[in-house]
């Protein structure tokens, strides 16, 4: 009923501004309640948004984000599996088929990327196997790295998108020293 009300006389007022009487002045007290309803209702779509936004982008593309090595497992003498932690435990990664992710140094100014081994519905964390290189820039200081300690990590980056059923065989190649 208030909100009727409200409505009529707004309406009203507005009509009188096309007669040929001097027009009422609007009383913009009528209108208080939608501006503040309206108000609410933008701020509280935006912070609905930007909650979803920060819930879901657990690592970037475009940008580095700073993950948590959560655990590492030894798989042999040079591989292991570094667990990263995404900082929404319930976040999940869409990993498409054949992307990758980049690790990168600051202190020796490099970036390599890696093939996630977790799954896209894999939630709250990442898994990347690594092999560790001797004389490997990027495998040095990764195998220097602990448990807690901090990697920055960009991605999915897909290089090349494999679209389902789109060849007829597919060949794999391994390589081992
Ligand atoms: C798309 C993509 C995905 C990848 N995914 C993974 C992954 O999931 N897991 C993983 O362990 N690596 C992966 N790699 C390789 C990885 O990015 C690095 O090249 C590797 O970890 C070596 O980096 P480094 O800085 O330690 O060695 P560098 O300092 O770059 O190289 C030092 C020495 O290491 C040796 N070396 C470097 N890379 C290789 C290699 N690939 N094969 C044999 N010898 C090498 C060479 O002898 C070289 O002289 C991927 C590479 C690409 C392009």
């Amino acid at each position: 009923m208030f909100a009727r009300r409200g409505l009529n006389t707004f309406f009203r007022q507005t009509q009188r501004s096309y007669a040929t009487a001097n027009p009422k002045k609007i009383q913009y007290n009528s209108l208080k309640p939608y501006v503040l309803v309206g108000t609410g209702l933008c701020l509280g779509g935006y912070g609905l948004l930007s909650y979803q936004k920060s819930g879901t982008a657990a690592i970037d593309s475009d940008c580095y984000t700073p993950l948590s090595i959560q655990e590492i497992k030894k798989v042999n003498h040079d591989t292991r599996i570094y667990k990263l932690a995404y900082k929404n435990k319930n976040a999940c990664v869409e990993i498409p088929l054949s992307s990758s992710v980049y690790v990168k140094d600051d202190s020796m100014q490099i970036m390599r990327p890696f093939t996630p081994v977790s799954d896209s519905d894999t939630k709250g964390h990442l898994e990347l196997l690594i092999k560790l290189y001797p004389d490997g820039s990027m495998s040095q200081f990764l195998k220097d790295r602990t448990v807690g300690d901090i990697l920055e990590v960009r991605g999915p980056i897909i290089n090349w998108e494999y679209q389902p059923n789109s060849y007829r065989e597919i060949g794999m190649v391994n390589f081992i020293d």
